[in-house]
């Protein structure tokens, strides 16, 4: 690592202190733009990282909201409008309690890269809440999203700022929000992306990040002649992205043997098959249920619960060929990365948000796994949420095959970008750097035409 970039570092520690994911994903940018850096001094000069790591606006609010039985809560409400250079913000809203600032920061700094190797034109941006939607009803969701909505609807647009969902924001959330928005507003417009497919919503959509998770995983495995056939899968989460995670590798012949929640996680050894999926599905976007209900209901399958004093997450201590990390941040260390090593695992892609810590991150490069970082692997849900904008301007619907394909063809693009990339800087097969310099380029460029704003 250059000095420049240590110090760089350095004060994004000393400036945003408390705030420890945002340096992870920081540190790994920057590490991987030092190559960069060095043949484009015009960068360094302009000050392009400097700007890059600065959110264009920061937007904290209050949102009270009152439970069924009349008592009143209030949490806090968040917007990171982190980078317009090559669209308008867009990113993701988070439902959870975890959330902080330091936590939007970091996906909202990723997101900007992302959204940037999508090849569509989309800024970067990322909110949410401290609130838990879990345990909650209903109507206390809806109250809740529309509190939220009452703030936020001043600060997002079509051409503005354009959230979608993330971990706790689902269909039902996105329709709250959708919902309160055009009350306010008076205007049926493309503010939001995952909406109802009655009301503007695209096809494909709810599948997008976890199909192109596997998509990018089978583009991965082909530089090896190999396909996903017959590969054994770990899977951890088991929200949207997971479900149509274990969907795609279902549909490409593999064999998806786990799924978690936040209380632990199954090992089913014959393989979760479609139709136990249909299950999953049902557990937990209609009953919202626990994971531990598929081993009571399926008997090839044990359930495990988590153990918080553990040192390593046992999920990936099995022996297969292929990981999809699809939970949430951090949530492969460095131990697990040595127990996916050990146990045979040759290809991972990553349908969460930097689920791989920076220690983690350098055992599979050191050992020439086939690593697909989070914002390349990932960038299908945002993709698709460009197309579902596309077709809200046209106010014309695509077929489920014409979403699917065009997800298809991006997710190919962002792998050949990042191979490119990281031949072009003397690092071939290191996905994480062809992918932050693949986002970054666009990005920088972009910025540097648009002169000192
Ligand atoms: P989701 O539907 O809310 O599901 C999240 C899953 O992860 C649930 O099974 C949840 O278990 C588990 N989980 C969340 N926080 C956890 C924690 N601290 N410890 C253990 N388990 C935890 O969310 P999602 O949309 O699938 O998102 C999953 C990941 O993908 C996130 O990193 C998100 O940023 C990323 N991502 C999502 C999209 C998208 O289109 N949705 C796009 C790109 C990236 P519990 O129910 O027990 O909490």
């Amino acid at each position: 690592m250059s000095q420049y970039v240590k110090d760089l570092v350095a004060e994004v520690k000393a400036k945003n202190p408390n705030e420890p994911e945002f340096h992870q994903a920081v540190q790994e940018v920057a590490e991987s733009l030092d190559l960069v850096l060095e043949r484009h001094p015009e960068y360094r000069a302009a000050k392009i990282l400097e700007r890059i790591i600065e959110p264009e606006r920061l937007i904290m609010f209050r949102v009270p909201w009152m439970d069924d039985r009349g008592e009143i809560h209030v949490n806090r409400g968040f917007r990171i409008e982190m980078n317009s250079a090559i669209g308008p913000y867009k990113g993701g809203l988070r439902f959870h309690p975890s959330v902080n600032l330091g936590i939007l920061k970091f996906l909202a700094f990723e997101q900007v890269f992302k959204n940037s190797l999508t090849t569509l034109p989309m800024g970067g941006g990322k909110g949410g809440s401290d609130f838990d939607p879990k345990g909650k009803s209903d109507n206390e969701v809806m109250r809740f999203c529309q509190s939220f909505m009452n703030e936020l609807s001043r600060h997002i647009g079509p051409n503005t700022d354009v959230p979608a969902g993330d971990i706790g924001v689902g269909g039902r959330e996105i329709g709250f929000l959708f919902g309160q928005y055009k009350k306010l507003r008076n205007e049926f417009t493309g503010v939001l992306t995952g909406k109802g497919l009655n009301w503007g919503g695209s096809l494909i959509r709810p599948e997008a990040t976890g199909y192109g998770a596997v998509y990018f995983a089978a583009e991965m495995l082909a530089t090896r002649d190999e396909s996903l056939k017959d590969k054994m899968c770990l899977v951890s989460g088991s929200g949207n992205v997971a479900q149509y995670t274990v969907e795609k590798i279902n549909q490409l012949g593999g064999k998806a043997v786990t799924l978690s929640d936040s209380s632990g996680y199954i090992y089913d050894e014959e393989g979760i098959t479609p139709k136990k999926l249909q299950f999953v599905l049902e557990l937990k976007n209609i009953r919202r249920g626990r994971i531990k209900e598929y081993s009571d209901k399926f008997k090839s399958a044990v359930f495990n619960p988590i153990d918080p004093g553990a040192a390593f997450n046992p999920l990936w201590n099995h022996k297969a060929q292929c990981a999809f990390p699809s939970a949430t941040q951090n949530e492969v260390n460095a131990k697990d990365a040595q127990n996916l090593v050990k146990n045979g695992i040759y290809c991972v892609s990553e349908g969460a948000n930097m689920p791989t810590t920076l220690d983690g991150v350098k055992i599979f490069l050191e050992n020439g796994i086939l690593y697909g970082p989070a914002k390349a692997a990932n960038a299908g849900g945002v993709a698709t949420s460009g197309l579902e904008m596309s077709q809200n301007s046209m106010r014309l619907p695509w077929s489920r095959d014409e979403v699917d394909s065009r997800l298809h063809e991006i997710m190919k693009n962002i792998h050949k970008t990042c191979v490119e990339m990281a031949e072009r800087f003397g690092t071939p097969g290191n996905y994480v750097n062809g992918a932050n310099i693949g986002g970054f380029m666009k990005v920088a460029d972009a910025m540097m035409d648009q002169g000192l704003v």
